[in-house]
C-alpha cells in the first residue's frame, strides 16, 4: 500500500465513523434544535461574495471613518490600566459604568430618565431577542411581527416553536387597524399572543418608519390585549435629518422591552447591544441572560466604555448620518435612472434599506441567479416572511457600499429586473 492509499483509507475510515455518529445523534436532536435551520431563501445571506461583486445584500454598517488608532489606544489603555478587571469575569447585567452610557445613548434617542438598573448588556440585540423568546414564548405561542420584518428574529424565534404572524405595514409604518383585526382573528382562534416585535424606525428590510401619531396608538392596543411590546431600534439614531422619533418605550415604561445596539452605531464586532426591560420583568430577564453567557464580554465593554468617553460620538453620529443619507440618495436616483417604470420603491429618511416591489407574479428569489451573474447580489424578499412564500420584493442595502458602487450594483441589476417584468 502507497502512503497516499493509507492516507485514503484513514480519510475514508473517519468519514464512515463521523457518518455514523451522525445516524446514532440524529435521535437526541430536541424539537427545538430541528426548527433551527436555514431556509433555501435565507441561504442567500451565505453567498460568497467573489471579487468584483457588488454586494447590495448584507446590511453592513460603514466603518471606514472610524479612528483606528484612538479605537487601539483605548484597547490598550483598558488593558494596561484595568487588565486584572478587563479579563475576568464580571456582573451578569454588564458594568455600571456602560450601562450608564446606554442611558445616556438612549436620552439622545428619546428614553429620558432610564436608570441604569433597568439595563441588561446583551452579546447585540439579536441575544436581546433571543433572551425575550426564551422567557416569554411556550412552543406554538404566536409573535406579531411587522411584514416584511428582519431575518434575524424569523430565525430566533422559530428556533424556539414560535409561529411568527406578519402584519401588514403601509408607508406610515404597521396599521393599528390591521394589528387589532389580526390579534382579533388569532384570539378568536384561540391562540396565545405573547410579544409584538417591531422595528419602528427604518424597518430593517423596507427602511419604513412607524408615523409618530400611530405609536401610542400601537402600544395602546398591545396593552390592552395583554401583548408584550419588543421594540427593536438599531437604527434610530440614523435618521437623515431631525431629531429621532422618540421611541415606543419612551413613554411606555412598564410594556415595553426596547432593545439597543452598538452595532450600527459603532461596530458589530465588538458584539454589544442592550435591553431596557421594565422594572417587574427585569430579574427574570437578565437571569435568562446571564443562563446563557454568565457575563457580557468585559474586554469589549470596558473598551465601548471608554471609547465612547474619549471622542465626540455624537459628532461621529451626525458624520454617520451624513455618509447612510448620501449613499441612500445615491441608490435612490440610480434606481429612477435605471429600473423600469412598474417598479416603485420605498424612500427610507434612515436606516440602512431600501424596498423593492416588482408587479404582482414576479418571484424575486429566481433573479438572484441571474443578477449574481450580472455581478451584483441582494436579498429576495421572500427571506423576510415566516412562510417564506414567493415574493415581488427584493431589499437593497445602501449601507456598506459607496456611492459609485451603489450606482455600478443597480445599473447591473437593472436589465435583470427589466426582463422579469417584459416576461
Ligand atoms: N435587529 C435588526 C432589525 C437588525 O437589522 C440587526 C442586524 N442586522 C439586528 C437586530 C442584530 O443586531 P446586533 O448586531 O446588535 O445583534
Amino acid at each position: 500500500m502507497t502512503p497516499h492509499e493509507t492516507e485514503l483509507t484513514a480519510e475514508t475510515q473517519t468519514a464512515l465513523e463521523r457518518a455514523d455518529a451522525a445516524h446514532r445523534h440524529e435521535a437526541l436532536f430536541s424539537e427545538r434544535a430541528h426548527n433551527i435551520r436555514q431556509s433555501a431563501v435565507r441561504d442567500v445571506f451565505d453567498i460568497s461574495i467573489r471579487p468584483g461583486l457588488v454586494s447590495l445584500a448584507g446590511g453592513s454598517p460603514s466603518l471606514t471613518r472610524l479612528p483606528l488608532g484612538l479605537v487601539a489606544e483605548t484597547a490598550q489603555r483598558v488593558i494596561m490600566d484595568h487588565g486584572m478587571e478587563a479579563l475576568h469575569y464580571g456582573g451578569g447585567k454588564g458594568t455600571l459604568a456602560l450601562r450608564e452610557l446606554i442611558c445616556e445613548i438612549m436620552a439622545e434617542e428619546g428614553i429620558l430618565g432610564a436608570s441604569p438598573e433597568d439595563v441588561v448588556v446583551t452579546t447585540g440585540s439579536q441575544s436581546a431577542q433571543d433572551i425575550a423568546a426564551k422567557v416569554f414564548c411556550n412552543p406554538g405561542d404566536v409573535v406579531l411581527a411587522e411584514d416584511p420584518t428582519y431575518v434575524g428574529a424569523l430565525n430566533t424565534f422559530e428556533a424556539y416553536q414560535v409561529r411568527v404572524e406578519p402584519v401588514g405595514m403601509d408607508e406610515d409604518g404597521l396599521v393599528p387597524e390591521l394589528l387589532e383585526a389580526r390579534i382579533a382573528e388569532l384570539e378568536a382562534a384561540g391562540a396565545t399572543i405573547k410579544l409584538l416585535y417591531t422595528i419602528p424606525s427604518f424597518n430593517n428590510p423596507s427602511g419604513i418608519t412607524l408615523a409618530a401619531e400611530r405609536r401610542q396608538q400601537i402600544v395602546d392596543i398591545c396593552r390592552e390585549h395583554n401583548i408584550l411590546v419588543l421594540e427593536d431600534n438599531p437604527y434610530g439614531m440614523l435618521r437623515f435629518d431631525g431629531k429621532p422619533l422618540a421611541p415606543l418605550r419612551a413613554d411606555n415604561p412598564d410594556d415595553v422591552i426596547y432593545c439597543g445596539s452598538f452595532s450600527k452605531i459603532f461596530s458589530p464586532g465588538v458584539r454589544l447591544g442592550w435591553a431596557l426591560v421594565p422594572k417587574h420583568l427585569y430579574r427574570r430577564f437578565y437571569l435568562a441572560a446571564e443562563a446563557v453567557v454568565l457575563c457580557p464580554s468585559m474586554l469589549n465593554q470596558m473598551l465601548v466604555t471608554e471609547f465612547f468617553h474619549s471622542f465626540d460620538w455624537r459628532a461621529y453620529l451626525a458624520e454617520s448620518r451624513a455618509v447612510y443619507a448620501e449613499r441612500c440618495a445615491a441608490m435612490l436616483h440610480a434606481l429612477g435612472e435605471h429600473f423600469p417604470a412598474e417598479a416603485t420603491w420605498t424612500t427610507p429618511s434612515g436606516g440602512f434599506f431600501v424596498w423593492v416591489t416588482l408587479p404582482d407574479g414576479i418571484d424575486t428569489y429566481p433573479l438572484l441567479h441571474e443578477s449574481i451573474e450580472a455581478g451584483v447580489v441582494f436579498i429576495p424578499g421572500a427571506a423576510f416572511t415566516p412562510s417564506d412564500a414567493p415574493s415581488s420584493k427584493l431589499r437593497l442595502a445602501f449601507s456598506g457600499v459607496a456611492p459609485e458602487q451603489i450606482r455600478e450594483g443597480v445599473r447591473r441589476l437593472a436589465p435583470v429586473v427589466r426582463a422579469a417584468v417584459e416576461a
